[in-house]
């Protein structure tokens, strides 16, 4: 019900005033951008619609002090009535009171309009706070919103706080809990990944949009952002493989540099499975469909002979997947 638009992609806007950092945050989360080069991004002008190959849609929208989105030379109704949420980006580092009027303003303007978009709040660049003051400034935001929304009778408006920087793994994080919600499937995504798991002994196992690297449902078992950042560097080490080779005609990937690798029979010549050992474990990825992958982290207990059982587990996986995806 949250992706509107007709292709079913999840639709994300990015808000937020100049210089909080949204045109960072695409540029890291969907370019691959090196965070220390968005010291030299030119900063967001108005909007700006991405098209990019994700399985989800997004823009990043601007939102200077002098500028009135409410505006009627703004198509409000076509642009809202297409996202599922919106993530409002505020700078932890800087003055955040005026931020905080806009997005009261915003909030209360959706909440008449499009109370079904959900409202996420990136209190952001946390990396340069101390830890108190860091979650002194997170709290003081929350409460500053939550206030206003219950003076004005709004006690359970769809808003949720992060805390978010572009230097480490919190902005991935981040949005992949945005994006989860706005997936209707992901309790069945959820079951399919946890009997997988249990089927195969896998530790860990993450849905991944490959451009993105944001996981879009993962199995039940807690998750530890050390799992997410080996799966996420191993996405890397593939996807950059994969780019040599150009895509979408991918060729079984060749041999890599780091670690042991086979590849395996590949039934379906577009979709890539690899397995590799990475240290203690065992990393298994295997293309889902053109945007997803699936990546499988095992302990060291998982030797390479069970790879005939994990590829079967997984073609019954892919094949529940495309059921749930139809392509
Ligand atoms: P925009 O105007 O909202 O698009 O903001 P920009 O993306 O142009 O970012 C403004 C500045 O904030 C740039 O110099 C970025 O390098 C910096 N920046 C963005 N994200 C972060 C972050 O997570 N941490 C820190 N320390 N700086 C950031």
């Amino acid at each position: 019900p949250n992706s509107k638009a007709g292709d079913g992609k999840p639709r994300l806007m990015l808000m937020g005033q100049r210089r909080s950092g949204k045109s960072s945050i695409s540029s890291v989360v969907f370019h691959k951008l090196p965070p220390s080069e968005t010291l030299y991004l030119e900063t967001t002008t108005r909007i700006k619609k991405q098209s990019m190959h994700s399985f989800m849609d997004f823009q990043v929208w601007d939102f200077p002090g002098h500028l009135d989105y409410f505006d009627p030379q703004f198509d409000v109704d076509n642009i809202f009535s297409e996202i599922g949420a919106l993530i409002w980006v505020i700078d932890a580092q800087d003055e955040y009171l005026e931020a905080i009027g806009k997005l009261n303003e915003t909030i209360l303007n959706l909440q008449n309009t499009f109370p079904d978009i959900n409202i996420e709040v990136f209190v952001h660049k946390v990396d340069g706070l101390s830890e108190d003051y860091k979650s002194d400034t997170f709290q003081d935001i929350i409460q500053r919103v939550q206030d206003e929304l219950s003076d004005q009778g709004y006690e359970n408006a769809p808003v949720s706080f992060y805390q978010t920087s572009i230097y480490d793994h919190s902005i991935f994080e981040a949005f992949s809990k945005v994006i989860q919600k706005l997936i209707p499937q992901l309790p069945t995504l959820e079951s399919l990944l946890n009997s997988l798991c249990s089927n195969c002994r896998i530790e860990k196992a993450y849905l991944f949009d490959v451009l993105s690297k944001i996981y879009i449902a993962t199995d039940t078992s807690p998750t530890d952002i050390g799992s997410y950042e080996i799966c996420s560097d191993y996405i890397d080490v593939v996807v950059d493989v994969a780019e040599i080779y150009g895509w979408p005609d991918r060729p079984a990937q060749d041999e890599e540099a780091e670690g042991q690798q086979q590849e395996a029979g590949n039934n379906n010549a577009e979709s890539l499975i690899t397995m590799e050992r990475k240290g203690n474990n065992y990393l298994y990825m295997r293309e889902i469909n053109q945007y997803l992958a699936l990546i499988c982290l095992m302990g060291d207990d998982s030797p390479a002979d069970k790879k005939a059982l994990i590829d079967y587990n997984v073609g019954v996986f892919e094949e529940a997947m495309a059921q749930v995806f139809p392509r």
